[in-house]
């Protein structure tokens, strides 16, 4: 079999950099390391941390002074950074700059007299961090509840950055006959849109497709989405264990790609299990099996 990898498989910009920040509080940071919430959605990831020193809470109250809390890539609401402040913590914040981005838009729209609207998943703690920078804002994902918006004079849209762009492209369809002046920010982060791109190209060409990521990393299971809507035989993977060879009879391609939140490592212990299955599929014992796409 012959494996094609996605060119952007795997960590994006501002999780890389979230992660390198949070091992750098592990070493240099005062007091306990924390980070409040999982710093990226991926269970394994995360495990190799823990076992670094970093330990992940979800209760704000158990920040002690002298603790060094990190700030995931998704962002808080300002009154979080506040808390934490008034706690005594040292912060790391790394919230992705596209994120801050998005944030700081909202609130200019606000600013400028719109009521803002937020496309995007109201429970994702990205739109909630974003969501924590206005008064009152809407948060909407789906089209039914877009369809019964009632007609506004004004309002001003910024979206999740791992939003869908064909959702994000009807949503704003559907706006535009609504509100008669509307602003709309266009903030999908092109790390995600080059995935899904990329994805959905590859998901095409290929017999089999995998997708690597936790399952409830909202990119990843996007990722998963695309890929299956385009060829039936794509599946969304955490780890090499729940391979099937089964997936592969007949195959002659296999296709892979990442989350913006699957390490490296995952992704190259699941290529090194495909091949293997690959091989072993091989009566001549040689192996048949290429990576295209790009280098490993
Ligand atoms: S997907 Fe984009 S916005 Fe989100 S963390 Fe990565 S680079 Fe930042």
């Amino acid at each position: 079999m012959e494996i094609k990898i996605a060119k952007s498989a795997g960590f994006c910009w501002g999780v890389k950099r979230a992660v390198n920040m949070a091992v750098e509080a592990v070493e240099k940071g005062r007091g306990r390391a924390l980070c409040l919430g999982e710093l990226i959605h991926n269970r394994r990831e995360i495990e190799r941390l823990k076992k670094l020193g970093m330990s992940f809470i979800d209760d704000m109250e158990s920040v002690r002074e002298g603790d060094t809390v990190v700030i995931r890539s998704h962002g808080v609401a300002p009154q979080v950074v506040e808390f934490l402040r008034r706690k005594g913590a040292g912060i790391v914040d790394a919230t992705c700059p596209f994120v801050k981005d998005v944030q700081e838009k909202a609130l200019k729209l606000q600013k400028g007299g719109y009521p803002v609207l937020i496309l995007g998943n109201p429970k994702h703690p990205e739109v909630i961090g974003i969501a924590g920078h206005v008064r009152n804002p809407m948060i909407i994902n789906t089209l039914k509840e877009l369809e019964e918006l009632p007609k506004m004079a004004k309002l001003g849209v910024v979206c999740q950055t791992t939003l869908n762009l064909n959702f994000f492209r009807e949503a704003i369809a559907i706006l535009s006959l609504k509100v008669k002046e509307l602003k709309v920010y266009n903030t999908i982060c092109s790390a995600t849109s080059i995935r899904q791109k990329e994805a959905r190209e590859l998901a095409e060409k290929v017999d089999v497709m995998l997708v690597v990521g936790g399952k409830n990393s909202s990119n990843t299971t996007k990722l998963y989405q695309i890929a299956k809507s385009v060829n039936a035989k794509s599946f969304h993977i955490e780890s090499k264990e729940e391979i099937e060879r089964e997936w592969f009879e007949g195959a002659r391609t296999v296709g892979i790609t990442a989350g913006a939140s699957t390490p490296q490592w995952v992704i190259e212990e699941i290529v090194k299990e495909v091949r293997e299955i690959s091989q072993g599929g091989n009566r001549s014992g040689r192996g048949v099996c290429e990576t295209a796409g790009r280098e490993l």
